[in-house]
């Protein structure tokens, strides 16, 4: 347990030198909790997780350097509430590049990209051009199926 809270902590603090962000308690935080969770989490989800350590606004700081550097997306799930999860390497500096599906889980709540699953070339008409396309499916998640 010990040696995995470590793991974690290593895994969180090289990831934040690839991205080019200086290493702060609250950034090795927060990216420890994406790493350990497989679904996507919102801003008072984090809060809830980190407890009293950090002010909302030292969160909200994290999270958009973060979104900043390519790190991390946003997700606008069904409920409306805005999420993060961790973005894949095809994202760098301002170019996020995360075209998968996400899923929204009607047992749990939560949400999880669905990396593998990418969201299919959409042809518009003349004189349209997509700047960022949404795509999310509703149902039951993995977890919650073998929970049963
Ligand atoms: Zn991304
Ligand atoms: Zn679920
Ligand atoms: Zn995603």
């Amino acid at each position: 347990m010990v040696q995995q809270q470590k793991e974690l902590r290593k895994q969180a603090q090289e990831l934040l030198l690839k991205y080019d962000l200086r290493k702060t308690g609250c950034r090795v935080d927060v990216l420890e909790l994406f790493l350990q969770n497989p679904f996507a989490l919102s801003h008072s989800d984090l809060e809830k997780l980190l407890g009293d350590d950090y002010d909302r606004v030292t969160l909200y700081r994290t999270l958009y350097s973060f979104k900043e550097q390519g790190l991390v997306h946003s997700i606008n799930d069904v409920s409306g509430s805005v999420k993060y999860a961790l973005c894949k390497e095809a994202c760098s500096l301002h170019q996020h590049h995360d075209n998968h599906i996400h899923f929204n889980c009607n047992s749990c709540g939560q949400t999880f990209c669905l990396d593998e699953v990418l969201i299919p070339a959409t042809a518009l008409p003349d004189g349209y051009q997509i700047e960022r396309l949404h795509f999310s499916a509703q149902g039951v998640c993995k977890y919650c199926n073998t929970a049963t």
